[in-house]
């Protein structure tokens, strides 16, 4: 046999080894993921991760291979791990579709879960609805969106048409920043509790998520020590949502500073979620202020404009980052629909400080309920939501979710935001339902733990 053919058989035999050590390892792993769900663990536990991080260094070190290679494939193993492992959790959207399921039944439902405005979009969309046909959108088109709405957010968000991409919500564009900038291997900081889809997002691109858990004790704020802690050569970005969903945070200037100090330091993409800006209090600053080459914002027209089904948003970031995401996206969708980008263009000439005043009385009533039934939680400083957690000890947000929606309220369990059990997200709605499915939650939690 050559010498060639001789190396060849080896390689096919190790990778035969391999795939039969992954089969054993795939095993083991759903055990210990059915022990961790009995226990009701959590699927990640960083420190071992750490430890484990550590030991394939040395290991490198010892048989002289490329550290970096190695810990990305370590990271690839981890999030199989993570896939395996992962046992339904309940969302605020798995709420809302059994909510949805019993409404069909017949039952009233208060929808205290739901991740949306209440009221309609502005007149300008319905004005703009009839007129659209007639105009003559409805082509294929530029995949980075129509000139004459790039253009006027660009004017909006004080950059040039060139960086901004018109995308079909930001969660698409949310995808696209993560599946586009990052590789499989690479590692990604998320602050939590957050919105599940980042990390949803870096699972199925292969990416590994590092977590910076943030309490209530320290109002929802991560140390820079931390996110620090999480870095590492293979981290790439870091992702920010101010303000955030689920608490309503808006993390202090000095605090953004320092973050953004870190990210550059460490030559991060930062991607900052601002969807809620819209509904932030006088603190809230864009990361556009930095001018950081690296980062990229994504916004929506669901919350500001109440048309979370129009599935428009868009992102800003350099030409060089929205060049490589229009890739992607003329490869996956080939245009945003032009019709609705047209409608999102009249909807920019709309006046929707109303809609500002509306969330930010709401959000007022809700805490003042919430603090009168005996919550516990952080004055929200923007977005549409209250996370709070009771006085009760052992009290369990995802079974108590469950009894609530038998009276007709639905919530938001903390677990589909991250490890908060104990914890619920309430959306700020219309007053009256309000008061009315607070009542509820109040009665049955003393009913319950009192
Ligand atoms: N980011 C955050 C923080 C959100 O809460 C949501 C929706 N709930 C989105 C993005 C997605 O918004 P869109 O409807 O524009 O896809």
């Amino acid at each position: 046999m050559s010498d060639i053919e001789e190396h060849r058989k080896k390689i096919e035999e190790i990778t035969l080894e391999m795939i039969k050590l992954l089969k054993t390892r795939t095993d083991i792993a759903k055990q210990i993921g059915n022990a961790k769900a009995s226990l009701g663990m959590t699927v990640t536990d960083e420190e071992r991760e750490d430890t484990l991080r550590t030991q394939v260094a040395k290991l490198c070190k010892e048989i002289d291979l490329d550290q970096s290679t190695a810990s990305k494939f370590l990271n690839l193993l981890l999030n199989e791990s993570v896939k395996v492992q992962s046992h339904n959790k309940q969302t605020h959207l798995s709420m809302f579709l059994k909510a949805k399921a019993l409404e069909e039944q017949g039952k009233k439902i208060i929808h205290l879960e739901v991740g949306e405005p209440d009221f309609k979009p502005p007149e300008e969309v319905k004005t703009a609805l009839t007129e659209v046909y007639d105009k003559g959108y409805g082509k294929y088109g530029s995949a980075k969106g129509i000139t004459e709405l790039r253009k006027v957010l660009a004017v909006k968000e004080n950059c040039s048409e060139e960086n901004i991409m018109i995308c079909p919500g930001a969660r698409f564009a949310v995808y696209l920043v993560i599946t586009t900038l990052l590789n499989p291997g690479d590692e990604m900081i998320v602050i939590e509790p957050t919105w599940p889809a980042y990390k949803d997002c870096a699972l199925n691109a292969g990416i590994k998520v590092r977590t910076t858990k943030t309490t209530l004790e320290t109002k929802w704020e991560p140390s820079v020590e931390q996110i620090n802690n999480a870095i590492n050569e293979n981290t790439k970005m870091i992702v920010l949502n101010y303000p955030n969903n689920p608490t309503g945070k808006v993390i202090p200037k000095k605090l953004l500073d320092d973050i953004i100090q870190t990210a550059k330091g460490h030559d991060l993409y930062v991607l900052s979620d601002e969807i809620y800006s819209e509904y932030a209090n006088n603190d809230w600053q864009s990361i556009s202020i930095y001018d950081y080459e690296k980062s990229i914002v994504t916004k929506s027209f669901s919350k500001s404009h109440a048309m979370t089904g129009f599935r428009i948003g868009y992102t800003i970031a350099e030409q060089s980052i929205i060049d490589k995401m229009s890739k992607l996206q003329a490869l996956s969708l080939t245009n945003v629909s032009e019709p609705i980008q047209y409608v999102a263009l009249q909807a920019l000439k709309a006046d929707t400080s109303k809609n500002t005043e509306i969330i930010n009385s709401r959000l007022e009533a809700l805490v003042k309920i919430a603090k009168d039934i005996g919550l516990e939680f952080v004055e929200p400083d923007g977005a549409m939501y209250l996370f709070a957690k009771t006085k009760y000890k052992d009290f369990d947000a995802t079974k108590f979710s469950e009894k609530l929606l038998e009276y007709g309220v639905a919530i938001a369990p903390g677990e589909g935001f991250g490890d908060y059990k104990e914890f619920f997200r309430i959306t700020a709605i219309d007053e009256s339902k309000l008061i009315e499915g607070m009542k509820i939650l109040d009665t049955m939690l003393k009913e319950s733990y009192g």
